[in-house]
């Protein structure tokens, strides 16, 4: 079966992520969807097909090769709540250039200015949506070149390789992806995940990252007889806010450059409450901002007394370059195999996480590749035919024995 074929079965289903629920997984389409994949890989031959208690499902195909590593892939089946994920109605077109009218009714229409991915398009096949929904390119078109590539292995003996370890995880987008992930039981000596953009893009730096919560207490009393009494957790907790370095937020940052980033202010006089998160790829800079957020939680409550402010501060996950660095041939193997398919390979800092980054803590080195989808959590989100074609060509060339 061709790859687009799988896709536009996948993103049928719609798996939007719930992060108002606590389960895993948060939301039921996603055992239809593994079900469905558990189905296919076990018609397909792979063996030790399981999906587990928690949505997450497994495969294997046994190595036909000695000495050659056992190389996991990954791609996650939940797709992002930003906007609705169905009902999808998705069609496949030959792109000409210039703007995509989505919807003529609703006149929405993808401007090929707001979008350059555009650009090296032109002749190529792109499956769209109507306007109204996302794709689910993110990540689908991940889960599809996966299966299209096992099914190659599978009726091509002459394919050498390794063992191969298939993964496909639940509610990656709420952050939840890798969390329950068996990594001993996959038993892969280093991972990729298919969760990207570009096919000759390749990331395995990303953001080490916190958050913080800083709860204020103040003390409300009748404005008529404040004085000398009333103490304005908002005003405090704006003090607060005041003593980072506005010039470290997200508006004004970009490429290596950390942040604070204050996502959430809630107050009243008696209590405030200021949620920020944390980020910077430099792991010395991240415990400076950490150490930073500390000092001016313990100053303030030498001002205004002890426990006005409370702080709790909580590691989210930690930049995975640390890791890969540690097997360089992980990034040599698909730098070589993205250049086999003429392409230009590039190695890209993501200023946000991946699930390849808990997973790299874990032990599973875990690089991050294209998938030829784009726009993703958007309505303009596209996914090119010929390119998910060639992240598959990508693939083999990265698992094949050498
Ligand atoms: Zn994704």
């Amino acid at each position: 079966m061709r790859v687009q074929e799988r896709f536009l079965r996948y993103i049928s289903i719609d798996t939007t992520s719930d992060e108002a629920c606590a389960d895993c997984p948060s939301s039921k389409n996603q055992w239809v969807l593994a079900r469905e994949l558990e189905q296919e890989m076990k018609e397909l031959g792979l063996s030790d097909v399981r999906v587990d208690e928690h949505c997450y499902v497994y495969g294997f195909i046994p190595a036909n090769a000695e000495n050659a590593p056992a190389i996991g892939l990954i791609a996650h089946m939940d797709t992002s709540d930003a906007v609705p994920g169905g009902p999808m109605h998705a069609r496949i077109l030959r792109y000409e250039g210039g703007d995509v009218v989505l919807n003529k009714e609703k006149g929405i229409v993808m401007k090929a200015a707001d979008y350059p991915s555009l650009a090296d398009k032109i002749d190529k096949d792109l499956i769209v949506t109507d306007g109204t929904t996302l794709l689910g390119g993110d990540d689908k078109a991940g889960v599809a070149e996966i299966m299209t590539f096992c099914e190659y292995v599978l009726t091509h003996p002459e394919y050498r390789h390794g063992k191969i370890c298939v993964g496909f995880t639940p509610d990656e987008e709420i952050g939840r992806g890798a969390d329950l992930f068996d990594v001993a039981g996959f038993g892969a000596d280093f991972a990729y995940t298919l969760d990207g953009g570009e096919i000759s893009e390749m990331e395995y730096e990303n953001f080490n990252a916190a958050s913080a919560r800083v709860t204020v207490h103040g003390f409300s009393i009748h404005p008529g007889s404040a004085k000398d009494k009333m103490r304005n957790a908002i005003h405090l907790a704006m003090e607060f806010d005041a003593m980072l370095p506005a010039s470290e937020r997200p508006e004004h940052t970009e490429g290596y450059e950390g942040f604070y980033h204050l996502n959430d202010f809630t107050g009243e006089v008696q209590r405030a409450e200021l949620r920020y998160i944390i980020r910077d790829h430099d792991k010395q800079k991240f415990e400076q901002r950490k150490e930073r957020i500390q000092k001016i939680a313990a100053y303030l409550n030498e001002k205004y007394g002890e426990n006005t402010f409370e702080l709790t501060l909580r590691d989210s996950y930690f930049n995975m370059k640390e890791k890969v660095q540690q097997k360089p041939e992980v990034v040599e193997r698909a730098m070589n195999a993205i250049r086999a398919c003429g392409l230009t390979p590039a190695c890209v800092p993501i200023r946000g996480g991946t699930d390849g980054a808990t997973l790299s803590y874990k032990g599973l080195v875990c690089p991050n590749l294209g998938t030829g989808s784009y726009n993703h959590h958007g309505v303009f989100e596209y996914a090119c035919v010929q390119e998910m074609e060639t992240m598959v060509e990508i693939v083999k060339k990265i698992v094949e024995a050498k």
